[in-house]
C-alpha cells in the first residue's frame, strides 16, 4: 500500500499518488509537487547507518517517501544500480570538509538525481507495450546527465535537443556517442528554440500516440534523491552539528537539504550561496522578490538564474504561495526562513579569488560553482564567528571548466576517464532545422504506431 500523495504548491490539482507525480513532471495546475508529509528520523535511527554504503542510505532515506511505489528490494536494486561510483567526502582542514559530487558519469552532481529518476521512471512506465520518449531540452549539462542516466533503460527513449553552437565540444560528445536508447538532435537554433519544440510537442494532440514525458528539474523524481548526500554527509560526520555551504541556481539542491533538516538531520543551518543572480539573498534581506530579467552572466554558468524554478517549494515549506508566474500570493514565514538558511550573493572576482586561494592554501582545487559555495562559507564564518563544521558541497569536476582554471591557476585539472572517454567515440546528430513541422514528422516517424 502506498502512504504518501504529494500535493500541488498550487492546491488547485488532486493530491497524487509518486508515480503520477513522476511522470506528470508538473501539476496540472502548473504547482510543483511536493510531498503531503515529511518523514523524521527517530533519535538514534541513523546512527544504524554508520557502516552504510552511499547506495544502502539512498534506500534507506527514500524508503520513508516511497513505502508501496517499491518494495524495499527493489529501492534497494535501483539506488545500487544507480550509483556505482564514489562520494568523496574530503578533509581540508580541522573543521572544513568537501563533499564532492563529481564522481559520476558526466561529473556533475546532476548525475545523482537524474540516474534514480531514470530508474523511478523505467521501473514504473505506464505500460509495457509501448516505449515512453522522454524529451529533453539542453544547454549542455542537463542533457547529457539526462541521457547518460537514460542510457540503456529498458521501455524508454530519449530525445535531446540541443543548439550546436552553444555547446562546448564535450558536452556535445557527452550527448552524441552514446547510441542505443539515445537520440540526439542538433537544432539550427539557440536553446530556446530547442525549448519551444519540446513545449510544443507536449501540446500536440496529433502526437498523442506517443507516450512523451519530460525529465525535467522540478520533477518530484530528482528532488527526492537530492535530500540523500546530506543525510550521507552527516552519517559519516558522526552526526555532529553542522552547516552545509550550497551553491545554488534553481535550489534543487537547497530544497534537497531543507527536507534533510526537517527530518531531523542535525544540521544546523544551510548557507546558501548564489552568484551576481541575487534575488534569493535580495528577498531574504527586504521581504521583497523581484526576478532577475535577463539573468546575469557568471562564470558559474549552471548558476545563472534569475527566477529558481524550486523557489515555489520552498516558499511552500515555510507557509506561503508563490504561484507559477514567481508571483508570491501569500507571504512564507520569512522568519522561519531566516532561521534555518542563511543566503549572501558572491561575484566573479570574488569567486575567481577564492580558486585561486583555496589551491594556494589548501591544494585543493575547486571549479567555479563551487568556489561560489566557498566563498559564501568563509564570509559567513567571518560575519558570525562559526567555527564548527561545515560542509562544502562541491557540484561539478573543475576538468568541465579548463579555461577558467587554467588562466587562474596556470595549469589543467586531470580529466576523469568518464570524460575522457568519449574524446574517440563515433557521434552520431540529427541535424533539424528549429521548424515544429519537421520535429513532429520526426518524432511519429520514429516512434508512432
Ligand atoms: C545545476 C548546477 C548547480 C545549481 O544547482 P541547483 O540545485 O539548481 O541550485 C550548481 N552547480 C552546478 C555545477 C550545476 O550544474
Amino acid at each position: 500500500m502506498q502512504k504518501l500523495t504529494f500535493y500541488s504548491t498550487n492546491r488547485q490539482s488532486p493530491e497524487v499518488y509518486f508515480s503520477q507525480a513522476l511522470f506528470q513532471g508538473q501539476a496540472p495546475d502548473r504547482g510543483l509537487y511536493m510531498p503531503g508529509t515529511i518523514p523524521v528520523f527517530q533519535s538514534g535511527e541513523l546512527r544504524t547507518l554508520v557502516d552504510g554504503t552511499y547506495p544502502e542510505i539512498a534506500s534507506y532515506v527514500l524508503w520513508k517517501y516511497l513505502e508501496g511505489v517499491f518494495s524495499k528490494n527493489e529501492l534497494d536494486r535501483h539506488c545500487a544500480a544507480a550509483y556505482p561510483f564514489d562520494v568523496p567526502l574530503e578533509r581540508i582542514d580541522g573543521c572544513t570538509y568537501v563533499l564532492r559530487l563529481d564522481q559520476g558519469p558526466t561529473a556533475s552532481f546532476k548525475d545523482f538525481a537524474a540516474r534514480l529518476m531514470a530508474r523511478f521512471m523505467g521501473a514504473l512506465r505506464p505500460s509495457t507495450d509501448r516505449k515512453l520518449v522522454v524529451l529533453t531540452a539542453t544547454s549542455g549539462d542537463t542533457g547529457s546527465a539526462i541521457a547518460h542516466a537514460f542510457f540503456k533503460v529498458p521501455g524508454i527513449d530519449v530525445v535531446v535537443l540541443f543548439p550546436p553552437d552553444e555547446v562546448s565540444t564535450r558536452q556535445r560528445k557527452q550527448m552524441t556517442t552514446l547510441g542505443e536508447n539515445i537520440t540526439a538532435l542538433g537544432i539550427d537554433g539557440k536553446f530556446d528554440d530547442c525549448q519551444a519544440l519540446v513545449k510544443q510537442a507536449f501540446s500536440d494532440p496529433e502526437l498523442d500516440s506517443i507516450e512523451l514525458s519530460s525529465a525535467n528539474s522540478i520533477n518530484i523524481g530528482r528532488l527526492l534523491p537530492q535530500i540523500v548526500y546530506y543525510v550521507y554527509a552527516s552519517i559519516r560526520l558522526g552526526l555532529q552539528p553542522l552547516v552545509f555551504a550550497i551553491p545554488s541556481g534553481n535550489f534543487g539542491n537547497t530544497m534537497g537539504a531543507l527536507l534533510a533538516k526537517r527530518m531531523e538531520v542535525p544540521i544546523q543551518k544551510l548557507l546558501v550561496a548564489t552568484n551576481a543572480n541575487d534575488e534569493v539573498p535580495v528577498y531574504l534581506s527586504t521581504a521583497t522578490y523581484r526576478k532577475i530579467v535577463p539573468s546575469r552572466n557568471c562564470i558559474s554558468n549552471a548558476m545563472n538564474v534569475g527566477h529558481p524554478s524550486n523557489f515555489a517549494r520552498v516558499v511552500d515549506f515555510y507557509g506561503g504561495w508563490m504561484d507559477e508566474t514567481g508571483t508570491i500570493r501569500r507571504p512564507p514565514n520569512l522568519e522561519a526562513m531566516r532561521h534555518d538558511v542563511w543566503t549572501d550573493s558572491i561575484g566573479d572576482e570574488e569567486t575567481r579569488r577564492a580558486i585561486r586561494n583555496v589551491w594556494q592554501k589548501h591544494r585543493l582545487m575547486l571549479e567555479p560553482h563551487g568556489a561560489v559555495g566557498w566563498a559564501g562559507l568563509e564570509r559567513y564564518r567571518k560575519n558570525t564567528g562559526y567555527s564548527g563544521i561545515a560542509v562544502l558541497v562541491e557540484t561539478a569536476h573543475p576538468a568541465k571548466f579548463p579555461e577558467e582554471i587554467g588562466r587562474l591557476l596556470g595549469l589543467s585539472p586531470e580529466v576523469p576517464e568518464s570524460l575522457s572517454e568519449v574524446e574517440t567515440k563515433m557521434e552520431n546528430v540529427i541535424p533539424l532545422p528549429a521548424d515544429y513541422g519537421q520535429f513532429r514528422q520526426f518524432l511519429s516517424r520514429r516512434f508512432a504506431r
